[in-house]
């Protein structure tokens, strides 16, 4: 696999720890292993050093909670990134934060050293549903957090917020949404709950112990969150994503866009030229990986044409404006109706897809569906 230098990448790098495991979370982030964070943190300084001197235009630091790091501990790591990587003047450098995790203090100090964007997990206003998910933090610490970050500077912040809890009505949901926009975020992310097998919130349904909402209930949410959100100025860009004029997340848009990335850290995977590759989750084969050099520990994937294509569409659909057939064909040198005509032409005909001058979309009942029209693509 060959780095382009001269490209611009996105740099995303990976925290797995948590002040605790949501009842929810199938994610790489581990509970109670604070005291393996020097360690860990020594390891991605290490991986990165292979980048030295690519040009990257977007930073995340996500996880798990990067802020459950000590202030000092991620500050250093931010320094190594700015040391290693080229950034543009006009990089967009996001921490994930989670409430109760990061202090006025903390969020002064992040600003300071450059991060300017902050993705804040929320996840619900309400009490009962946050004690279901199983959050470290209540309500009013979300909002406290939020505040402070505010007060330190920081303007530019999405907030993640759930929909389809267990019990949640569509009243309550909504009364989160309100809850969210009172505190002015510039960017809302939205996801609907999976849940996933093998966490404590699968056993619990299960067991009988949780309803969800049923699948017209949990639509209505959707709509309602599409509705009040576009009412209040924000622009619905992708399927669970929202942004006020100008603030969409560059480093989302490049997943959706097929643009290049680097991930560092255990889980954390990389896209680069035809390759696709990914860090295992479990940090001692990720240590193994980086200080023994155990490449094959290392998930990946060389993308052959039709992968590539196939990625255009459902990747490019996920977002509101859709995709291009002039892009297509010259990325790839083929019509797209030559390609795809038949699903495209079905879905059309079905009206969950629209084909207007050069843009094929998802219409409104598409995005209802979206999963069936992309599995048609694979
Ligand atoms: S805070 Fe996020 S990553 Fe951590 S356990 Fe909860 S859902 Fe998972």
């Amino acid at each position: 696999m060959k780095i382009d230098k001269n490209a611009v990448y996105g740099v995303y790098i990976h925290i797995p720890f948590c002040l605790k495991k949501c009842a929810y979370c199938d994610f790489a982030s581990y509970p109670n292993l604070l005291s393996k964070a020097d360690s860990y943190l020594e390891d991605v300084a290490t991986e990165m050093k292979q980048y030295k001197g690519i040009y990257a235009n977007s930073v995340y630091i996500g996880g798990g909670t990067p802020t459950c790091l000590k202030k000092e501990q991620l500050l250093k790591l931010v320094d190594k990134i700015k040391s290693t990587f080229l950034l543009t003047d006009d990089c967009e450098f996001t921490v994930e934060c989670n409430p109760k995790t990061a202090d006025y203090d903390y969020f002064c100090a992040l600003n300071n050293v450059g991060v300017n964007r902050l993705s804040i997990g929320v996840q619900s206003f309400n009490e009962d549903e946050l004690k279901l998910l199983g959050r470290a933090h209540n309500a009013e610490e979300a909002k406290e957090c939020i505040q402070m970050a505010k007060k330190a500077g920081f303007l530019n912040y999405n907030l993640d917020l759930m929909f389809g809890l267990p019990n949640q009505s569509l009243l309550d949901f909504k009364k989160s949404i309100h809850d969210a926009l009172a505190l002015e975020p510039a960017h809302i992310s939205c996801y609907s709950l999976i849940v996933e097998e093998g966490t404590k919130m699968c056993d619990m349904v299960n067991r009988g112990e949780l309803i969800l909402p049923d699948e017209d209930e949990e639509r209505r949410m959707y709509h309602a969150l599409i509705k009040i959100l576009s009412d209040n100025g924000y622009e619905h860009y992708e399927i669970s994503n929202f942004a006020l004029r100008g603030m969409q997340s560059r480093h989302n848009n490049k997943y959706w866009n097929r643009e290049p990335y680097i991930g560092i850290g255990a889980a954390a995977h990389s896209n680069i030229g035809d390759f696709r590759f990914g860090n295992p989750p479990e940090l001692d084969l990720y240590t193994d990986i980086v200080k023994n050099n155990v490449p094959d520990g290392r998930e990946t994937e060389k993308l052959t044409a039709e992968d590539k294509m196939s990625e255009f569409i459902f990747l490019g659909l996920r977002k509101t404006e859709g995709i291009s057939k002039i892009k297509f064909k010259d990325n790839f040198g083929i019509d797209i109706y030559e390609k795809y005509g038949e699903q495209i032409k079905k879905f059309c005909g079905l009206k969950l897809l629209e084909d207007k001058s050069d843009t094929i979309r998802l219409t409104s009942a598409g995005i209802d569906v979206s999963n069936s029209v992309f599995c048609e693509f694979l």
